[in-house]
């Protein structure tokens, strides 16, 4: 069975979050159930200098919504288990910036277009057999920025692949005026409830979800809150109605980028076995001294590290602080978002010297080091579709301490609830009360010895990696053939 994966990022070639590290690994844990996966991904400045290139195998598309000509470059990661197709359209992606944001971290001006032709390249790659050698049997589009290939399918008619489409965050909708229709090469006929309208905008989110032949979310937690008023982010009446094609399929976690006994990152590698106390101490006094913090090893340090917006609960962490630190603990945030909440951290880091650490910016090998060195990560989310970090920490024997909702509902058992079973800490409402009711029970844990070796060995000892979570997804497609829709 053939897959194009469709996406805006993957990792390790390129990232900005979570969606990165799925669409990244997921091909490694598909081909293990006979499933092989090749990858569409646009080619951002620099992308080709960051994999294997062929350069002899490129097709030339043209100039497909009249921008610009693009080519279609079959490039390999081997390390990754990584190969496809990269998108070049000089004019759309070859630029400063980010995938998403300009220099000034502005959108870019014509993402409809950036990703209407990464859309519209996916939807001409499925049916290219003859030119690429890749019969697809499936297109699996991911996010907003792949939401248009069923719509370019629908428009088109004729012979098609079937499609899934996976909404990793429901929050970013892909909005953009109607008049944009006409400039992707959708008809103006599309612009309506059954179709792509979305609140009087056309959405790439909403044209994935109405036309896919499946849609998934990241956990089954979400795929039931979006299906409500207040997760649903004015979606929830369509994915009601499409409930027999929606389902919740738990995220997985790159566990060979992730494992502790071998992570090249760590001051000190460690396992769930004897090496686990020292292990985490010398990671613990190596992430002090990095940061600036005080050198006190029995100081509860709790850490965070994410994208910093409202939806990620860092204010609520933030509102916390002084009663973690009136119990002697640390915090060590990194992360980089919104400029207020960046001014906050940076403001409270100024105030608590040697006891609030503030990195702003994106660091992969910080994040390991410091999801291995704290005792405790925070994950405080008001929503969360799956979230990977609290799984990272489970993994490194750091517990979590989650809002249940979302994903973190789905992977996180609160240890006092679950006293022979429990692999964190978790909390209901999204209230700085109620946050601060777990992080004291997880503070107490914390320096129960033998209480928290145990949550911490049970974390460690959860099975999450791709091999396991893609048995979903090769099923979903097995039984997406077995229906055979492979015509409009
Ligand atoms: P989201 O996709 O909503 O941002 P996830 O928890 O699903 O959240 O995934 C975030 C991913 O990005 C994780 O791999 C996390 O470690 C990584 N990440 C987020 N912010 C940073 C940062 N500042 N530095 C390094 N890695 C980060």
């Amino acid at each position: 069975m053939r897959i194009l994966l469709v996406a805006s990022e993957a990792f390790p070639i390129v990232k900005t979050g979570g969606l990165a590290d799925v669409v990244g690994a997921l091909p490694r844990g598909l081909a293990a159930h006979g499933v092989t996966a090749r990858l569409l991904l646009p080619a951002y400045r620099g992308t080709a200098e960051r994999v294997a290139v062929d350069r002899t195998g490129s097709i030339a598309l043209g100039d497909l919504l009249g921008v610009g000509h693009a080519s279609l470059l079959p490039f390999e990661h081997a390390d990754a288990g990584l190969r496809g197709w990269l998108l070049e359209c000089p004019a759309l992606f070859d630029r400063p910036g980010g995938p998403y944001l300009d220099e000034r971290g502005h959108d870019h001006h014509d993402n409809h277009l950036r990703f209407g032709l990464l859309s519209r390249t996916a939807a001409l790659l499925a049916t290219m057999e003859g030119l690429t050698g890749f019969a697809v049997d499936v297109v699996h589009s991911h996010d907003w920025q792949a939401g248009l290939v069923s719509a370019y399918f629908e428009a088109f008619g004729g012979r098609r692949p079937s499609t899934v489409f996976t909404a990793h965050n429901l929050h970013f909708a892909g909005r953009f005026d109607a008049s944009v229709l006409p400039e992707v090469g959708l008809p103006a006929s599309m612009q309506r409830v059954v179709g792509v309208e979305l609140w009087g905008s056309m959405s790439f989110l909403k044209a994935g979800l109405f036309f896919a032949d499946r849609i998934t979310t990241v956990s089954p937690t979400y795929a039931r809150e979006i299906q409500t008023e207040a997760g649903g982010e004015g979606l929830h009446g369509l994915l009601h109605t499409r409930r027999e094609a929606l389902s919740g399929i738990l995220n997985g976690i790159d566990d060979q980028a992730w494992n502790p006994a071998r992570d090249a990152a760590l001051a000190q590698t460690y396992d769930a076995g004897d090496s686990l106390l020292a292990g985490k101490a010398a990671c613990k006094a190596d992430l002090q001294r990095q940061l600036g913090l005080d050198l006190t090893p029995a100081a509860p340090m709790v850490g965070m590290v994410g994208r910093l917006t409202g939806q990620k609960g860092v204010d609520l962490l933030l509102s916390a602080l002084p009663q973690l630190l009136s119990t002697g603990g640390q915090l060590a945030v990194l992360g980089s978002g919104e400029p207020a909440l960046q001014l906050a951290l940076h403001s409270a880091a100024a105030h608590h010297p040697g006891r609030v650490a503030f990195v702003q910016g994106y660091d992969e090998a910080l994040s390991h080091r410091l999801i291995a060195g704290v005792d405790l990560l925070a994950v405080p989310s008001r929503f969360e579709p799956c979230g990977l970090t609290q799984m990272y920490a489970q993994r490194y024997g750091t517990p979590p301490i989650v809002r249940r909702t979302g994903g973190l509902a789905d992977t996180v058992l609160d240890a006092d609830a679950h006293p022979d079973a429990g692999t964190g800490f978790s909390f209901e409402a999204p209230s700085t009360d109620s946050l601060l009711d777990a992080l004291m029970r997880a503070v107490s844990c914390y320096r129960d010895r033998p209480r928290l070796q145990a949550v911490q060995r049970r974390a460690m000892s959860l099975t999450r990696g791709w091999t396991k979570a893609a048995k979903p997804y090769a099923e979903l497609y097995r039984d997406l053939l077995g229906v055979g829709s492979r015509t409009v």
